[in-house]
């Protein structure tokens, strides 16, 4: 139906296709050309744009496609039309157009200019086919829910507010809640507190600016307890770049986790006694010494050899010994300060390091060797110690430190055994 007759529809040839226009079953619209007098307005739509779009050849005259959009019509999607008509380019992109009565449907648009004898625009043909969203999209959501409920890993999608609007199986396993539960609630209910704020203000911070972000979250599962997840949240876009959704994919590294721990604790611990190992000893020591001269506060050294350990291993059996070993390990650890840190150095000798100076550790050492003197680890025997105490000086290495106080050990030994040299 013309709509409004311009000397350019008015041909013979022209007036040939637009009848034939009428026959076909996608929607054909011409427009004016917006700067043209009177704007962009439709010139032509045929009987299928008609029954689409539930106007009347009346209600369309004088008035602009603009008519057509809604809500849910896609801005970007507009401007690159605009752009491209600017530029009297062809035009090919998809929208959501909306009826007379208000119901919505998507166009796939194929806009191109028609021009005049002198080569200027006089109209723009726009064929709209319908795309039928539903079985297509059902059909794809379908296949791809049935794959992620398939994967091990578990796989979120929110909205741009993080709403959830999917979840696939492996989540339910993960978190313990159902789809049903948790669909249309903010993914925020699996916070468990435990992170910084700036944490999340960074997690969106990439998001919005389009970024995938990967970290490891640590979330609350429903029955409250905490969990490790690492997790990979990227925005999905559609066709103009616009974000639509975010999907997040995670796996629970809370075993991995605990166990990495367990390889950090067998790292830093001796296996019999449990205590800290010389490994540790380096990490710590090399951090007091990182700092300048003096350090905030003083600390001194103990080094400590059971006496005639040989002995008792000798009379009573490796296996006591062991127990003798352990057992020390427990009764120091019993009077020791929460800072002061203890190290089986290997052997039957210690090491302890505490942070005060050589003086008041020295009275510390000689209440150990005390303690130990008075304690029966078994009937059979005595066990005692004899210990070396230095004070950290200027120009000091681990090395240095630890001979001097070893040095003193030796003093102990010299001098009778069971006693606190100083030096
Ligand atoms: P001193 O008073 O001079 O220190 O005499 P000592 O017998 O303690 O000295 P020595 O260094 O000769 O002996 C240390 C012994 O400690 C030798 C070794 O068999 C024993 N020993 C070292 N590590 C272990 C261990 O893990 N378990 C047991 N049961 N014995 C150990
Ligand atoms: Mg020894
Ligand atoms: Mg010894």
């Amino acid at each position: 139906m013309i709509i409004e007759s311009i000397p350019f529809l008015d041909n013979p040839c022209v007036r040939g296709f637009l009848a034939a226009f009428e026959q076909a079953t996608e929607s054909v619209v011409i427009t004016a050309p917006h700067e043209d007098v009177g704007g962009e307005r439709f010139l032509y739509a045929n009987q299928a744009f008609l029954r689409r779009s539930g106007y009347s050849e009346a209600e369309l005259r004088g008035k602009s496609p603009r008519i057509l959009q809604g809500e849910k019509t896609n801005r970007a999607v507009l401007n690159s039309v605009a752009e491209a008509l600017a530029r009297e380019e062809c035009f090919i992109g998809q929208n959501t157009n909306y009826r007379k009565d208000g119901g919505e449907y998507i166009v796939r648009w194929y806009i191109a200019p028609l021009r005049d004898e002198a080569n200027r625009v006089a109209a723009w043909f726009s064929l709209q086919r319908e795309v039928p969203p539903q079985p297509n999209l059902r059909e794809e959501a379908l296949f791809l829910s049935t794959a992620l409920n398939q994967t091990a890993d578990s796989v979120i999608v929110t909205d741009l507010k993080g709403d959830i609007v999917f979840v696939n199986s492996a989540f339910t396993q993960m978190t313990g809640y159902s789809g049903d539960e948790v669909l249309g609630k903010n993914a925020r209910i699996l916070q468990s507190g435990k992170q910084s704020r700036s944490f999340y203000a960074d997690l969106w911070h990439s998001l919005l600016a389009g970024h995938t972000f990967r970290e490891t979250f640590i979330n609350r599962h429903k029955d409250g307890h905490l969990f490790f997840e690492e997790a990979t949240i990227s925005p999905v876009f559609d066709h103009h770049g616009e974000p639509l959704y975010y999907v997040a994919i995670g796996k629970d590294i809370t075993e991995l986790m605990e166990k990495s721990q367990s390889y950090a604790q067998k790292a830093y611990h001796d296996a019999l006694t449990g205590l800290y190992n010389r490994l540790k000893f380096d990490e710590v020591m090399a951090r007091k010494l990182a700092g300048p001269w003096p350090p905030p506060r003083p600390y001194s050294l103990v080094v400590m050899d059971i006496d005639n350990f040989k002995l008792i291993n000798d009379e009573y059996g490796h296996g006591v010994g062991d127990e003798v070993l352990k057992a020390l390990a427990g009764l120091l650890l019993s009077k020791l300060r929460h800072n002061d840190l203890l190290v089986r150095w290997g052997g039957e000798e210690f090491v302890l390091l505490v942070d005060n100076d050589a003086t008041k550790t020295a009275r510390l050492a000689e209440k150990l060797r005390e303690a130990i003197a008075g304690y029966r680890f078994d009937p059979r025997f005595a066990v005692t110690v004899s210990m070396g105490v230095s004070e950290v000086r200027e120009g000091d290495d681990p090395d240095s430190l630890f001979k001097r106080a070893d040095e003193m050990v030796y003093r102990s030994k010299r001098e009778g055994k069971n006693r606190v040299s100083v030096g």
